[in-house]
């Protein structure tokens, strides 16, 4: 061989490579998302396209409109198609066990992205954030505000909320929450005016804004006739939308009667901007960019690949198997550090949030 032909074919070889390497082909990833109508599942949706495919992989990315026959179907099809992993943020946790038997069956590996997937042996991990911090955070915020906008006005009357029963995140956030007021209401620096709390009472299904904002129509009218409303529990921002048209609605926010503290969830566009313009009070960030890229570790390592990153192995038990988990740290916001949190770390440019 001469000089100039070991050359050439030492470029072809790297060519080669290089193709290969370009056109690697990990396979398929089924990625099932609840909805569309909250922003942050839609970020959500498209940190996870984008990071896969960077990795090598196609996706098939579907939102079920919190339909759950719409979100099995999807999940099944994806099966049908092919795809070797499937990452889901489950509408209702318990009602994908049959159709995961199946992908277990065809050897498709199953990541429970932050809701987790119930009564299930297929799920092989669970990427999320640490729920039951969210709450405590929310709780915290709320005590904080009520300290700051009522400080002579013990006990505060307060209002709680939860999310959809059957999304099993609701009691995590809940019970976080409880942690820190129980004792309040037990010392009697926190009144429920409804009496109303325990998620069967306070869960909203679906995590329905409108349903949120009707509870809170119908407590208002019941119980506040001569009462002032201090405060709402709110664990996702969608709701304390809803919460706040509700109170608006009697007058909260204009003249004498201040605006309640009400907390939130996720860091959603219209939120931010209630916080900004002084109604809603404070709101909880997660960084979904950070939830992708753990869940993107996830699927290479079912695929055969590297140890994913792993952080709790107690907390999670789906019914059949404690899920191995990797917990991300929420963020609570409010009016003077949302840019901080929101804009300098790249989430938001400044001027959607204006
Ligand atoms: C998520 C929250 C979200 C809620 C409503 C929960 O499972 O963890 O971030 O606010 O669903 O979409």
């Amino acid at each position: 061989m001469t000089l100039k032909t070991l050359i050439a074919s030492a470029a072809m070889g790297l060519a080669l490579f290089a193709t290969t390497a370009s056109a690697q082909d990990k396979g398929l990833v089924g990625i099932a998302m609840p909805t569309k109508s909250s922003a942050r599942w839609i970020d959500d949706g498209n940190n996870m396209v984008k990071e896969l495919q960077a990795a090598g992989y196609q996706t098939d990315l579907q939102y079920a409109e919190d339909d759950i026959p719409t979100q099995l179907s999807q999940v099944e099809n994806m099966i049908t198609k092919g795809a070797k992993a499937l990452v889901i943020a489950s509408i209702d946790g318990t009602t994908l066990t049959n159709a995961l038997e199946n992908a277990k069956a065809a050897d498709i590996k199953v990541i429970a992205y932050d809701r987790l997937i119930r009564d299930s042996d297929a799920v092989s991990y669970y990427a999320t954030f640490d729920n039951f911090k969210v709450g405590v955070q929310q709780a915290e915020s709320l005590v904080k505000g009520l300290k700051e906008r009522f400080p002579d006005q013990k006990p505060w009357n307060v209002e709680l909320f939860g999310g959809s029963p059957d999304d099993n995140n609701a009691f995590f956030f809940y019970d976080g929450a409880m942690s820190v007021l129980q004792p309040m209401i037990d010392a009697g620096e926190i009144a429920i005016p409804s009496g109303q709390s325990g998620m069967d009472k306070v869960g909203t299904l679906r995590w329905d804004p409108a349903t949120a904002q009707a509870r809170m129509d119908n407590i208002l009218s019941a119980n506040y006739g001569d009462k002032q409303l201090h405060g709402v529990l709110s664990p996702y921002d969608g709701l304390s939308i809803g919460i706040l048209s509700s109170v608006k609605g009697v007058g909260y926010g204009s003249g004498d009667l201040k605006m309640p503290i009400v907390t939130g969830q996720d860091a959603e566009v219209p939120s931010v901007k209630s916080i900004e313009a002084g109604e809603q009070y404070s709101t909880i960030f997660k960084d979904t960019r950070e939830l992708a890229k753990v869940t993107v570790g996830m699927v290479d390592a079912v695929m055969g690949g590297a140890e994913p990153q792993i952080n709790d192995t107690k907390t999670y038990d789906n019914g059949k198997l404690v899920v191995p988990s990797y917990l991300l740290e929420p963020v609570p916001v409010f009016k003077d550090n949302y840019k901080q949190v929101l804009v300098d770390s790249g989430y938001y440019k400044e001027d959607q949030l204006k």
